[in-house]
Formats: C-alpha cells, sequence, structure tokens
C-alpha cells in the first residue's frame, strides 16, 4: 500500500559535461545567441567568444539572458585568470544577478570573485547573496582553474498591489560545496543600504560586467531549468 506508481518522473539524458537534456543552454561554447547587451536592449552581447568559453568585456558592460525566468536551476562554470592581480574586491569580481530587474546592477546579486587567500567583507566575497548573506564554507579554487557555480533560485512573488507575497530564496553550490542553504533574501541587492523588494515578474538572468581594474574572469557550460 506504500508503493507510488504515479506520476512517473520524466526521464533526462545527462551526458557528462554537458547540459542535462531537458535544460535551456544559455551558452553551449559557440556563441552569445541567447544573451543580449543590458545597456542597449535588443543589441548583441558583445562580449568575447573564443575556445569553447567567453570572456567578460568591461566596455560593453553588463549582459542579460534574452528569455526572462522565474524559479529555476541555474549552473555555469567561471574562470578567474591566474595572474588576475588586485585585491579584496578588485580581484576578479563579476557577479551572477538571478533576475535582473533594472539598468544597472539592479535585482538579486550572487557574488562571483576570486576568495582564494583574498580577505573582504564575508557578505561580499565568493557565494555571498551579496552584502545580505555570508557564505556557509569557502570552497574557492586558486585562480587559474575553472570552478563551477550551481544555484535553486526561487523566485519572490508579489500580490497584485505590489507588495510582496512571498520572498525569494536560494540554494548554492560551488564546486560542489554547499555555500547557501534555501536562504530567504530580504530584497534585492543595493551596494549601499538595506535590501528591498520591488515587485516584478519574470526577469532576466545577468552577469556582471564589474568595472574593476583586474583582468577578465570567463565562463562556459552555462545552462538554466526553469522550475
Ligand atoms: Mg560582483
Amino acid at each position: 500500500d506504500t508503493e507510488v506508481w504515479e506520476p512517473v518522473p520524466h526521464v533526462v539524458a545527462t551526458p557528462l559535461h554537458q547540459a542535462p537534456s531537458d535544460a535551456i543552454v544559455l551558452f553551449d561554447g559557440k556563441d552569445l545567441n541567447a544573451w543580449e547587451s543590458q545597456r542597449n536592449p535588443g543589441k548583441p552581447a558583445e562580449w568575447t567568444v573564443a575556445g569553447g568559453t567567453f570572456t567578460v568585456n568591461k566596455k560593453a558592460g553588463n549582459i542579460i539572458t534574452k528569455q526572462k525566468f522565474g524559479s529555476y536551476q541555474l549552473h555555469l562554470e567561471y574562470y578567474i585568470p591566474a595572474d588576475i592581480g588586485g585585491e579584496g574586491q578588485g580581484r576578479g569580481n563579476s557577479g551572477l544577478f538571478v533576475a535582473a530587474i533594472g539598468t544597472g546592477d539592479e535585482g538579486y546579486e550572487l557574488q562571483i570573485l576570486d576568495s582564494y587567500e583574498n580577505k573582504t567583507y564575508v557578505n561580499g566575497q565568493l557565494g555571498s547573496v551579496y552584502k545580505q548573506r555570508i557564505p556557509l564554507a569557502n570552497p574557492a579554487r586558486k585562480p587559474g582553474e575553472w570552478q563551477t557555480y550551481d544555484v535553486i533560485w526561487t523566485a519572490p512573488a508579489f500580490k497584485q498591489d505590489g507588495s510582496l507575497e512571498s520572498p525569494a530564496r536560494v540554494t548554492v553550490l560551488i564546486n560542489g560545496v554547499l555555500v547557501q542553504n534555501n536562504v530567504e533574501l530580504a530584497g534585492g541587492t543595493k551596494y549601499i543600504g538595506k535590501p528591498e523588494y520591488k515587485a516584478h515578474g519574470p526577469a532576466p538572468i545577468m552577469l556582471q560586467a564589474h568595472g574593476v581594474p583586474s583582468k577578465p574572469n570567463s565562463f562556459k557550460n552555462i545552462w538554466v531549468r526553469p522550475l
């Protein structure tokens, strides 16, 4: 009586180092067709694609996905150059905005930064929900090695009048290590001031072109599974 046979979970093929068969591929090593410029909506994402990866072009600014998403699971791989230089927030600073809701660095930022033997404020280190949640651990590899970033994002919900119905939640694993465990967010990321919610619907995913002078990071193998 305790054996349940339905509904049968759908089959997903999981070839090694490739996107699961039911994922939306956001970068397959060839082009940035799934992305566009944040600053010039509808215009190409002018970051540099080469050798199956792509590299931040700081002059071109942030890039966002053409498609909008609610809740999802996401995977990406990132690379911080071995000779990154700089210190603190100046080393390999980028960011994964799980939902970009404005025209600049607005939304919810999961920090990408070189945190290998690089001290900074802990709510701004690798794997932090920027200025909100300190990561549970620091699994940063040395610059010069590829690293993985996996996210389960539960989008916030808003009532008709724009007030918050249910807050956002996020789980993050870096290099397979849990750094955020289904934590609740207090609102969108702010560089200065307290986070706060602004009502929004499905939103693009954004990668940050941070203005720090250190060498740019690279990315590959990005996919998302809407939930
Ligand atoms: Mg950042």
